[in-house]
């Protein structure tokens, strides 16, 4: 192929590897481990194989097909499935993964027996709901109840431990509170069965502001990150907390012009509805130097989560398959044919990892 093809996902494969250690090294000083989550950008074998050389403990995805794919690939690292288990996947899950994190006694049970049939052991770590109204359980008791439950009778399963999910439906801020009820959680089953466990685990990217604060309660010793070492944008730009060593821009977007127009910024005629049903509103700014690329939602979500790297340049809006910018007050001159550059936040990355129009590209400088 002589051409290109575009829109292109560059993956700089050196930041990502800088990342993975730089979390690996804090998370070490503080006695945790790091679970690497790779949903984020499809499981790209290439940048797995970074989140294993850099000294991820466990490979997490919510998705049992890219857990698969690795499985497939050998990358030496136990598997987890982050997403509580469907009934109907269960008997693939304890063919693909290691571990799998719970919060049902049904789905619980139905693990040991299929465990058991493919003559496997299956690790599970039991999720608990501190306030954020996603997956676990609210109930204290019924949580320990299960966990001794898999460690006297269910010999198919090892109860890996616990962990909890914060920061997400509910927004909630992990906290010295809510984690030092996890590590409370934790101590009373270890008094029960006898043993340390091996995963308290403490969240995602978000867990990250308290650790660096130094108020993570003692007791987690597990994080589960993805956003943190992809995009690291969530931590600096939202929490005003940026992680020492830590690199943006390991994901950037290249798409290509192909209209370049002076056109008033305030659509002409009578406004009804867009092409997702939704009736926005425009601001008249006159008449503005405006591109479009060829890329849309369909690869990137929301295009108000791109961030353009040539100075002057200002995303606009997009449709399924156009992103339209303005170049007004970009110095260089734009021409039809240029590719323009654009950092991103997490959404973006989400979609075009995963779309089959748009081309990967890896480089490692
Ligand atoms: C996605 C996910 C994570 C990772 O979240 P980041 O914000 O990318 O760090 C951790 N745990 C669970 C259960 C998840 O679904």
């Amino acid at each position: 192929m002589t051409h290109q093809h575009y829109p292109a996902l560059e993956v700089n494969l050196k930041i990502i590897r800088q990342n993975t250690e730089a979390l690996v090294s804090l998370l070490n000083s503080h006695e945790m481990t790091l679970t690497g989550v790779v949903k984020g950008f499809n499981a790209l074998p290439k940048v797995v194989e970074q989140f294993a050389k850099g000294g991820c403990r466990h490979l997490a995805s919510s998705r049992l097909d890219q857990l698969a794919r690795l499985k497939r690939r050998e990358m030496g690292l136990p598997l987890m499935l982050l997403r509580i288990p469907m009934n109907s996947e269960i008997d693939d899950l304890v063919q693909v993964a290691d571990i799998s994190l719970n919060s049902e006694w049904a789905t619980v049970e139905a693990l040991a027996q299929a465990s058991s049939q493919h003559g496997v052991r299956h690790g599970v770590v039991l999720m608990q709901d501190l306030g954020d109204l996603r997956e676990g359980f609210f109930d204290q008791g019924e949580l320990i109840a299960l966990a001794v439950h898999i460690e006297n009778n269910l010999k198919s399963l090892t109860l890996k431990g616990i962990g909890t999910n914060l920061g997400c439906y509910g927004a909630i801020k992990p906290s010295e509170e809510n984690l030092g009820k996890l590590c409370q959680t934790a101590q009373e089953i270890e008094k029960r069965i006898g043993r340390p466990l091996e995963i308290v685990s403490g969240g995602a990217t978000t867990s990250l502001p308290i650790l660096l604060a130094g108020k993570m309660p003692k007791g987690i010793n597990n994080l589960r990150i993805g956003e943190a070492i992809l995009v690291n944008r969530d931590l600096p730009d939202y929490w005003n907390v940026p992680v020492p060593g830590m690199q943006k821009e390991a994901f950037v977007l290249k798409a290509q012009v192909v209209e370049i127009k002076g056109k008033p910024s305030h659509p002409v005629g009578e406004i009804f509805k867009d092409a997702f049903g939704d009736c926005p509103t425009y601001v008249d700014r006159g008449v503005r130097h405006r591109a479009i690329l060829a890329v849309g939602k369909q690869d990137l979500c929301d295009p108000s989560k791109l961030v353009p790297m040539t100075p002057g340049i200002e995303i606009v809006g997009a449709s399924s398959d156009h992103l339209i910018v303005d170049i007004e007050a970009c110095s260089a001159p734009v021409a039809v044919g240029d590719i323009l550059s654009f950092g991103m936040f997490y959404s973006p990355l989400l979609f075009l990892s995963g779309s089959s129009g748009v081309n990967k590209i890896y480089k490692n400088r």
